[in-house]
């Protein structure tokens, strides 16, 4: 099977036209114009590329595609969010194709994109779905720009397309998806150089030219990488804190036993670019009589005292099996009031593609890691 062109960052680009016999000198400048037509137009055909030769067209259809993950489907949910689960390559020794799912909200007036980098999670947080699927493997860098060309070509987001207005709703903005979210399955500082080097491309200006101020990388907790993340990209930093104190946070969130709360907000003062107009967003899910009481509210506030922070208030989003409840609506709001107190805007994130098991959380592929040991032996002729 043919490798895909569409998501590789510019060096892999760089060895893919060599490959093709694209001369030294040459390979600037085609790398340049292929990147355009790949990132900046949504080419989805080597033909589209008028301004590169015939010749060197052909070549690269012999070895190379410019697809995107299958689609196996695609749901939308009555509030117009839409999930698509994707099938993505096999790899030589994988025993089946791997599947992930992306998510895309649309809002009045702007367009997020929930993507995934990881197949399954290795960490396994007690009220989140993907914490059940054990890892299976992390995403390449084009498998992870690859979910936004994906969502671009079915929304209708390039340059010239007619937006597909199908049920979902779509943002009054001009560009559909304006904001990207690290949030779908997986880790992300357990797949670094992958995801750092997929946001270069998400934030190349010639190409997919997302602002950094409008990427967001989510992690529970990975300290010893999350200084070095806002080094080497400066996007926007969201912490799935869920609880204010050790010996609760360790239940929730496993990742605490090996770093605990303190050494967290340690990595979290210590972020680039950290200041009021760049704050770190906060993220709690309100679980019924877990963490959801007013003591955890005020505690809460205080913890964060000092760190330029944003609070965001997730109510829980439940899963076939999942043992929390979501805390109840009044409960939230009294939580929400103190928080609102201490001087934070609107807290409470309103759940999106919950009919659809499309919210935060709630994402899980039907793919294994399947051992050498387990696999059926090959037949020999
Ligand atoms: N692994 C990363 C990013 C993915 S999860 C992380 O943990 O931060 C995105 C957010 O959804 C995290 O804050 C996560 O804690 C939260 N979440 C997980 N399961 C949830 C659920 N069932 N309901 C609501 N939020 C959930
Ligand atoms: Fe993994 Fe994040 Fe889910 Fe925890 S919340 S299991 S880190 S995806």
């Amino acid at each position: 099977m043919k490798p895909t062109l569409a998501g590789l960052a510019r060096d892999g680009l760089r060895t893919a036209l060599a490959a093709a016999g694209v001369p030294e000198k040459q390979l600037r400048m085609r790398v340049e114009q292929i990147s355009s037509w790949i990132y900046a137009h949504g080419a989805t055909s080597f033909d589209t590329m008028t301004d590169v030769s015939k010749q060197l067209r052909a070549r690269l259809q012999e070895q190379w595609t410019l697809e995107r993950p299958q689609i196996v489907t695609e749901q939308i949910s009555a509030d117009g969010t839409r999930k698509w689960l994707l099938r993505l390559p096999r790899r030589g020794h994988e025993a089946q194709a791997p599947e992930i799912e992306t998510v895309y909200i649309p809002e009045l007036n702007r367009g997020t994109l929930c993507v995934s980098s990881q197949v399954g999670c290795t960490l396994t947080c007690s009220f989140c779905h993907t914490g059940t699927q054990k890892l299976v493997r992390n995403l390449e860098t084009s498998e992870i720009v690859g979910q936004i060309l994906l969502a671009r070509d079915r929304i209708g987001d390039w340059p010239g397309a007619v937006p597909v207005q199908d049920r979902g709703m779509l943002p009054a903005s001009e560009k559909k998806i304006t904001n990207i979210v690290l949030m779908g399955m997986g880790e992300p500082l357990y797949n670094f150089d992958n995801v750092r080097d997929a946001m270069e491309v998400a934030a190349d200006g010639d190409g997919l030219a997302f602002s950094k101020r409008r990427i967001t990388l989510s992690t529970s907790g990975v300290v010893p990488q999350i200084v070095r993340w806002g080094e080497e990209t400066g996007t926007m930093l969201a912490i799935s804190l869920h609880a204010t104190r050790d010996e609760l946070r360790d239940t929730l969130v496993p990742i605490n036993r090996k770093y605990p709360i303190a050494a967290l907000l340690e990595a979290c003062r210590n972020y680039p670019g950290l200041s009021n107009a760049r704050r770190i967003t906060f993220e709690y899910v309100m679980l019924k009589g877990e963490n959801d009481s007013v003591a955890d509210a005020r505690a809460l506030v205080r913890l964060l005292a000092g760190i330029p922070a944003k609070i965001n208030l997730i109510p829980f989003n439940a899963w076939p099996g999942s043992q929390y409840e979501c805390s109840e609506p009044e409960v939230i709001g009294k939580f929400a009031d103190i928080v609102n107190a201490a001087g934070y805007v609107s807290p409470v994130r309103t759940p999106r593609g919950r009919d659809i098991l499309a919210a935060c959380g709630q994402l899980k592929s039907a793919s294994v890691n399947v051992r050498a040991s387990q696999r059926a032996p090959a037949t020999s002729a």
